[in-house]
């Protein structure tokens, strides 16, 4: 794993595996023979559509739901006896489930207490735990009397009061405002490295998975599609499903025309022969496509070079002024549309491009992605 992107102390022995799991509700297979390992000190995010088997997943390494098949084991250990509460495994929930009538301390050394720690250790465990999460001041404040952004921090002291060997966390930050979830995103994970525990988050936001994680475990249907570092599943998707699933792409669809070194040239219909990197070796006609992030096209008014690869004229149809950068859909001459996003470097009053502008798209064949059809 590549730690130019994220400091990672992860070693390559895995903490959990799941061995052929499935799980069935009535006629409808929610976790389909899934197997998956994870790493000591990795912070692995679980991602998918709504209804996936993420949760379902989760709840069952919290031990709330039992497997129809499969193992999940802990440290080597078969943990499928073992209850929920004698696993050396957390769960944060989405809501938080904080105890509203008792406060801040309370709500942290509930589950100490109930394990029969002494005061003394009860008590110098919460006070490195509201530092750690930074409540101090807030011991004495009912959970009514905090904000959001305070709950999320209560409920995560109080999960990680018994340091657990994993901690669960289902859609932790959900109720948060964009900006405090970015803070928040950045503390945990600095928590979690601190730590050195080995967190699973379940999350609908991709951005969430990218911030956080070291690696992504794309699921659909109950199956794993990709598990890979965020940098390799953004660049480098193993499939169509999973390319269209995390970030935006244009997909363009073609048969094999021609290869030379490395490369194959791909006639489609909606963009003409485009040329992407391949390192296998279709043969002629093979159908297969094209993948191109929108962020990885140029634009410019000037006509691109006739002998450049990968370039197309179009005619913008359609801008979104996003902030940060303008995303334009602009129709290509077979009357396909192709997705564009370029960054606002400059401080305007009115994008570089207008509906109607007659614009030429480049993009090298290095940034392109091959794709089943
Ligand atoms: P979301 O992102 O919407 O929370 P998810 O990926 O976490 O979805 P799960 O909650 O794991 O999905 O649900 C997977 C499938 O299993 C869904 O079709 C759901 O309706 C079904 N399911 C989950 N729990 C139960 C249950 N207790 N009884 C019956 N069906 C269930």
């Amino acid at each position: 794993m590549s730690d130019r992107d994220k400091h990672t102390t992860i070693n390559d022995k895995p903490l959990l595996r799941i061995g052929a799991v499935s799980k069935r509700f009535g006629s409808h297979l929610a976790v389909d023979d899934l197997s998956l390992d994870i790493r000591e000190g990795e912070f692995f995010a679980l991602l998918g559509p709504s209804g996936c088997g993420k949760t379902t997943l989760l709840r069952m390494l919290a031990g709330f739901e039992t497997p129809d098949s499969g193992v999940i084991s802990l440290d080597g250990r078969d943990i499928a006896a073992v209850p929920p509460h004698q696993r050396p495994v957390n769960m944060m929930f989405q809501s938080y489930a904080l105890f509203p009538h008792l406060d801040v301390a309370g709500n942290i050394a509930f589950g100490l207490k109930r394990a029969g720690f002494s005061r003394t250790e009860i008590s110098s465990s919460v006070a490195e735990l509201v530092a750690m999460t930074r409540l101090e001041g807030l011991e004495q404040r009912r959970p009514d009397q905090l904000s959001g952004g305070q709950r999320q921090r209560v409920a995560l002291a109080r999960s990680l009061a018994r340091k657990p060997r994993l901690l669960l966390l289902d859609e932790p930050l959900a109720a948060l405002d964009r900006n405090l979830r970015e803070v928040t995103q950045a503390e945990l994970l600095a928590l979690q490295r601190k730590l050195k525990m080995t967190f699973v988050i379940v999350t609908h936001d991709q951005d969430e998975a990218m911030r956080v994680a070291d690696r992504i475990a794309v699921m659909n249907k109950g199956r794993l599609v990709q598990v890979s570092a965020p940098r390799e599943l953004y660049e480098s998707p193993k499939s169509r499903w999973a390319a269209s699933f995390f970030g935006d792409i244009n997909i363009f669809d073609g048969q094999v025309v021609s290869r030379a070194d490395g490369r194959v040239s791909i006639r489609t219909q909606a963009a003409g022969v485009l040329t992407v990197p391949s390192d296998r070796q279709p043969a002629d006609g093979a159908a297969l496509a094209v993948g191109i992030r929108p962020e990885k096209i140029s634009m410019s008014a000037a006509a691109a070079s006739p002998e450049a690869a990968n370039t197309l004229r179009g005619e913008i149809v359609d801008t979104t002024y996003l902030g940060e950068m303008t995303a334009y859909r602009v129709k290509l001459a077979s009357g396909e549309a192709a997705r564009v996003r370029a960054p606002n470097h400059l401080r305007a009053d009115a994008p570089p491009f207008g509906i109607g502008d007659s614009v030429s798209l480049s993009f090298p064949p290095d940034a392109c992605i091959l794709l089943e059809s």
